[in-house]
């Protein structure tokens, strides 16, 4: 994918904040029925609400993530104490609404100059998940650096394993849909976050969409995977009422990274606030220039999850090798991915071994979608990184050939095998496309 296309889907995810929260700032706080007699459907930007705003006028939100933003742009860099100080200029100029844990939270910066509120169990708002859009867009490349900035954003008002864990979670579905993840893909991003807290899951979607994390988080997921567009998901959230600006604003994040710019609504587009729109627009292209994807041309992009529910979606499976054959002829797979492909396909070791006896260790395809990926000669040596870039080279050159689009690979040596992740990253760099994937699959 080049560069243009990643810039708009940056702008998408950007202007999906801010539309959702234009929109849903007229029914937040009210009730399905509320809503229905009123309008029937809302879907138009026509401004109202609790809080009397303009058609397309924005919300906290959206403010706040416009004050990461323009942090990020000022320092050039992520500067946490420079994000409280906007978040401190921002609620010195009165906003037009604010969340009573924010409030708390930017209190606590200005009088001690903490840049973490403590952690606090009966605090679970979405505060901090509103605010994510800027630090995905600025992280993508780097699941890492998501990580710990969404953290430490997150701290600045809201500290809870919850909000943590969400804000986590939306990010890497924003970075995955920007580069292309399909539907499967994000659902199954999300089921890794139910496996760890079962809370989230959102199959008998009960309506709750209140500023609870769970809630907001139940709403958009629902209304994301039960929709096919940007505009039929953003109307179905906002007619849930509730905290609709944020969950709208959230669902927006969500869906400008997976529909893209052109599935903006151009009646919801041209209704924005200008001023915010130019903002957005300016911010966002800045922000992704900035980010490792383009600014490292850092192309490799990770997942995490399981390695053979990969191979179950059709992807090509590369499983980290070792170049020993035993003296029955078989390759010895007794580790990490290739102990589990082994159990997976019987005959793998001796076809293997073979293919390694005549021709050397080399990248081969094992067929079912399995190649080998030779990380080291005997599984008794350390890794050697000469091998790894041999192999990325030559995988390379295979998929290539055969035309694979969707080729996942773990971390290789980084398993058993005890090399850092940092230093076998541009390695792969060097021949890794967009078509490939790297997972920090099996711990040893
Ligand atoms: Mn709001
Ligand atoms: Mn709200």
């Amino acid at each position: 994918m080049i560069d243009e296309e990643i810039a708009k889907k940056a702008r998408a995810v950007f202007l999906g904040v801010a539309i959702g929260d234009a929109l849903g700032a007229t029914t937040e706080f009210m009730t399905t029925h509320e809503i229905k007699a009123k309008y029937k459907i809302h879907k138009k930007m026509r401004g109202g609400g609790w809080l009397g705003v303009k058609p397309g006028q924005v919300t906290d939100d959206t403010e706040m993530s416009l004050a990461i933003a323009q942090a990020i742009l000022t320092e050039e860099k992520w500067d946490l104490r420079a994000i409280a100080d906007n978040f401190l200029a921002w609620m010195r100029n009165k906003p037009i609404d604010i969340g009573a844990t924010v409030r708390k939270g930017i209190r606590n910066y200005r009088l001690n100059g903490d840049l973490e509120v403590p952690i606090n169990h009966w605090d679970a708002g979405n505060g901090a998940l509103m605010r994510m859009a800027p630090v995905a867009i600025f992280t993508l490349g780097d699941d890492q650096l998501l990580t710990r900035y969404s953290l430490e954003q997150a701290h600045l008002t809201h500290n809870h394993p919850l909000s943590d864990a969400a804000c986590i979670c939306i990010g890497k579905m924003v970075h995955a849909a920007i580069l292309g993840a399909d539907r499967f893909q994000l659902h199954a991003m999300v089921r890794e976050l139910i496996a760890e807290h079962k809370t989230f899951r959102f199959n008998n979607y009960k309506g709750l969409a209140s500023g609870y994390v769970v809630d907001t988080m139940q709403t958009v997921l629902h209304y994301f995977f039960s929709t096919a567009s940007f505009e039929e998901c953003l109307i179905g959230v906002v007619n849930q009422g509730g905290d609709a600006d944020t969950t709208g604003a959230i669902a927006g994040m969500l869906c400008g990274a997976f529909y893209g710019l052109e599935s903006l609504p151009k009646q919801w587009l041209s209704k924005l606030d200008k001023q915010v729109k130019i903002e957005i627009e300016t911010s966002s292209d800045t922000l992704i220039r900035l980010s490792p994807w383009i600014a490292k041309g850092s192309h490799i992009h990770e997942l995490s999850g399981d390695l053979w529910d990969y191979h179950d979606q059709g992807y090509v499976v590369a499983i980290t090798t070792n170049g020993k054959v035993s003296n029955t002829g078989r390759n010895v797979m007794a580790r990490g991915t290739a102990k589990q492909a082994a159990e997976h396909f019987p005959t793998l070791p001796e076809t293997l071994g073979a293919l390694i006896s005549t021709s050397g260790n080399h990248v081969y395809d094992l067929g079912n979608r399995l190649v080998s990926f030779p990380v080291e000669h005997s599984p008794w040596e350390v890794p050697d990184l000469h091998l790894i870039l041999q192999s990325c080279r030559e995988l390379r050159t295979l998929a290539d050939n055969n035309d694979w689009q969707k080729i996942i690979v773990p971390r290789p040596g980084c398993g058993g095998g005890g090399l850092a992740w940092k230093e076998v990253k541009p390695l792969l760099e060097q021949h890794f496309d967009e078509r490939f994937r790297v997972i920090n699959a099996v711990k040893q």
